[in-house]
């Protein structure tokens, strides 16, 4: 849109971000997107691609039967790990990841830890105490690095001598100049309590709650409050906050639910068809949907 340029984001979740951050926050972001002249579809999903007789995609068609005219798709559904090669290896293994102990260590299919079979990086997944013990991956370059190094260290000790890799989810985002930042784990949160400023700003931190925890933080153009949170969700502290702070506080400060899709949906719908000519073999191509 910086550039002038007409686009259009087909989103399947209500808001964009929604299931990063919830729908309270989503909503921020879709109003951000709307105002800079975003064409936004919220509640679709791209069923097809169609493409000319020179290859190149012209339209999107839409699940709610709307065709969008276009010459460039950007693509962004998350990642696969490339796990496949390990099918018949006798590892807890699959598109999400493989199976690790907080020291690396791989586990096999029963779930029993290995000796001699360790992780790191992307394809991780490890158990979190600050997190319910949950099974998580972490995308970070940063992450993949030190994972390495307590999964190196770990191969040449033994027992006690072997440490966790203790991590603290992160990550950072930037939509037309607004500064996005989070901690910990957001879609765990029940509820969501802005602690600083105001989601009507959109400058404003906001603090998610877990059974009486706090699990993540939020800021949008308010960096300065993600290492007190970050301090605060590593010593399990209670959620709603209560303490004094520097800043105006917002009226009505009140947790509210933060408005995650239920966890027991779909992640992933029907894969999308691709039309249109291939110059390479000068075949239609047509790939039906496939689950
Ligand atoms: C578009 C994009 C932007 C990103 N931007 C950032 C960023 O700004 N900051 C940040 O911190 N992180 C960023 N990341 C994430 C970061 O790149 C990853 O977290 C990091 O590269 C993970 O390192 P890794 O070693 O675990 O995996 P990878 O870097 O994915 O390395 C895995 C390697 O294993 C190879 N491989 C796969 N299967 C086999 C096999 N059977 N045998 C041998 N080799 C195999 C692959 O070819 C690949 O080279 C970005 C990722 C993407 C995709």
């Amino acid at each position: 849109r910086e550039m002038g340029l007409p686009v259009t984001v087909a989103e399947r979740a209500g808001a964009p971000l929604v299931g990063a951050l919830g729908g309270v926050v989503g909503a921020v972001a879709a109003d951000l997107q709307l105002e800079n002249g975003v064409d936004l579809r919220t509640h679709v999903t791209v069923t097809a691609l169609e493409g000319d007789s020179a290859g190149r995609v012209r339209a999107v068609h839409l699940s709610d039967e709307s065709v969008v005219e276009t010459d460039v798709v950007v693509v962004s559904l998350g990642s696969v790990r490339n796990t496949e090669w390990l099918t018949g290896s006798g590892l807890g293994s699959g598109p999400r990841g493989i199976a690790c102990d907080a020291g690396c260590r791989a586990f096999d299919f029963r779930g029993i830890v290995t000796d001699d079979v360790f992780v790191a990086g992307d394809v991780a997944r490890s158990p979190h105490a600050l997190f319910g013990y949950q099974f998580l991956s972490l995308e970070h370059w940063g992450n993949a690095v030190a994972q390495a190094e307590t999964a190196a260290h770990n191969m040449i000790c033994r027992g006690a001598d072997r440490r966790p890799h203790l991590w603290m989810p992160a990550f950072w985002s930037s939509m037309f100049g607004v500064n996005i930042k989070s901690v910990g784990v957001p879609p765990m949160g029940e509820e969501l309590m802005i602690t600083q400023g105001s989601l009507a700003e959109r400058r404003f931190a906001g603090v998610y709650g877990y059974k009486g925890r706090i699990v993540a933080a939020v800021t949008f153009d308010n960096t300065r409050w993600l290492e007190f949170y970050q301090a605060q969700i590593e010593r399990g502290a209670p959620f709603p906050v209560e303490f004094p702070t520097m800043d105006r506080r917002p009226e009505n400060r009140q947790p509210v639910p933060a408005g995650f899709p239920d966890p027991s949906l779909p992640t992933h719908g029907p894969m999308v068809t691709l039309s249109g000519y291939s110059p390479a073999d000068q075949q239609l191509v047509f790939h039906p949907a496939r689950h």
